[in-house]
């Protein structure tokens, strides 16, 4: 076999090189040849989920000591960005779940705590990860609102008190992936006190079966059908001190010093705009089982769209693997830039390069059940995603690249 143009494992560890190993046997062999169906009835991929619990990749973020893969930061990234490469949906759903043992793992450990909260915190997550790793259990991650919250730039409206044993919650979550799916709904909201503010932002796991929550409305998006992010409501949901995936204010410490827990979004694009090159190549040289070998490669039109294509994915794995090499608690300003710069790279150049998978490859490649026009749609989705959607980190690099932090013209 010749080398391939563009080798994605490329400089990974031993380690990083299994895992990514694993899911991308898992996205050829299971994951790809379901998306079609799944994607066509905007129903979730459970058959996928039962893979990767099978494979023990719910707990890919859980740190060691409680059983889980410990995947680092880079690492999750890698195995997100193969995932979505052959299931732009279970990647991204894969992220809300990975990220609440990600956030609550070595991302929390890494920020400033009293002896009291560390201790508190400890034994929080033991349970939810005992939940992840010895009974399969699933998160998910619904922070949305329909406010200026998700963009970070307001509390959230949905609201926690303070009672005897826990806290009480009402409140309102709008693309709630998993939805229906998941186990227990990790939902941000604010501590109903006086004068609170983002900092009392708590962070705070409702279980599916709790009194008072429940999931409503409809499901037919443009694109990342399968996420299946339907609304939740929360009416009086009572739930333990226990429920804390971090404690009180810890959350709003991670966003300031953690920028790059944002760009965890990503990867799940990133093999989106692989998956488009991938396609594209098959296609264009009459590899793609199914169809009658027709070659298209030889057309000087071809093999310069192709060219374009090479160098646009070459320059977002770029970016891409330096930023997540790069992420850590307290990044320099440059780190953060960048990282803001990656998300927007990655969102808008999945899409650029389905756009021109799909004007090369011609009109027979967007018929379904090919993936091509599945993979064109769920691109389209990643440019929208809060906080950091394309237009934010424009928002943010116009911003904070001629204004140091604090700095007025007045
Ligand atoms: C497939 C899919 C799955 C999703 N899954 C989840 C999930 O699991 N959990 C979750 O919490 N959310 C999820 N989301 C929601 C997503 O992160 C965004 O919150 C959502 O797309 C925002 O939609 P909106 O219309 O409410 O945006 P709005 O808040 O109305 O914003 C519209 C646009 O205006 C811009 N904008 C917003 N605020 C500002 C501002 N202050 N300054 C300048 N510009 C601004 C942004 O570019 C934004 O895209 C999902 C979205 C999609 C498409």
């Amino acid at each position: 076999m010749t080398d391939p143009a563009i080798d994605t494992t490329v400089g990974l560890t031993p380690r990083q090189r299994e895992l990514v190993g694993i899911a991308a046997k898992l996205g050829r062999e299971k994951f790809a040849p379901r998306a079609f169906k799944y994607d066509l009835e905007a129903s979730f991929p459970f058959e996928n989920y039962a893979d990767l619990r099978d494979a023990g990749f719910l707990g890919l973020c859980v740190p060691a000591q409680y059983g889980g893969l410990a995947a680092d930061y880079e690492t999750y990234c890698l195995v997100a960005a193969e995932i979505g490469r052959h299931c732009g949906a279970t990647a991204l759903t894969f992220n809300m779940h990975s990220c609440a043992a990600m956030w609550s793992g070595a991302l929390a450990d890494a920020l400033d705590m009293t002896d009291a909260q560390r201790t508190g915190h400890e034994a929080n997550r033991v349970l939810h990860y005992g939940r992840i790793v010895g009974e399969g259990k699933v998160y998910a991650q619904p922070f949305s609102e329909g406010s200026a919250a998700a963009a970070g730039h307001a509390p959230f409206g949905t609201m926690a008190k303070r009672v005897d044993g826990g806290w009480v919650l009402n409140g309102k979550k709008i693309f709630a992936s998993l939805a229906g799916a998941a186990d227990y709904y990790g939902v941000l909201c604010t501590e109903d006190k006086p004068g609170a503010g983002r900092r009392d932002t708590l962070y705070l796991a409702v279980p599916k079966d709790a009194p008072g929550l429940s999931v409503v409305g409809a499901w037919d998006p443009l694109g990342m059908r399968a996420t299946v992010s339907r609304t939740l409501l929360l009416k009086d949901v009572k739930v333990g001190h226990d429920a804390a995936l971090m404690p009180a204010g810890i959350y709003h410490q991670a966003a300031m010093r953690w920028p790059h827990m944002f760009l965890t979004l990503s990867p799940s694009y990133m093999g989106i705009a692989q998956a488009a090159y991938d396609f594209t190549i098959a296609y264009l040289r009459g590899e793609i089982e199914g169809l009658p070998p027709v070659k298209r490669r030889m057309y000087p039109t071809k093999q310069i769209a192709v060219a374009e294509m090479f160098i646009k994915l070459e320059q977002t794995w770029a970016l891409f693997r330096r930023v997540i090499d790069e992420a850590r608690v307290d990044p320099p300003k440059a780190a953060r830039l960048r990282c803001y710069a990656a998300q927007f790279t990655i969102m808008e150049n999945a899409n650029a390069l389905c756009a021109l998978a799909l004007r090369t490859c011609g009109g027979q490649a967007m018929l379904r059940p090919l993936p091509l026009e599945r993979l064109y749609r769920d691109s389209r989705c990643g440019a929208l995603m809060l906080p950091w959607t394309a237009e934010l980190c424009l928002d943010r690099l116009g911003r904070e690249t001629l204004y140091a932090p604090g700095e007025t013209d007045e």
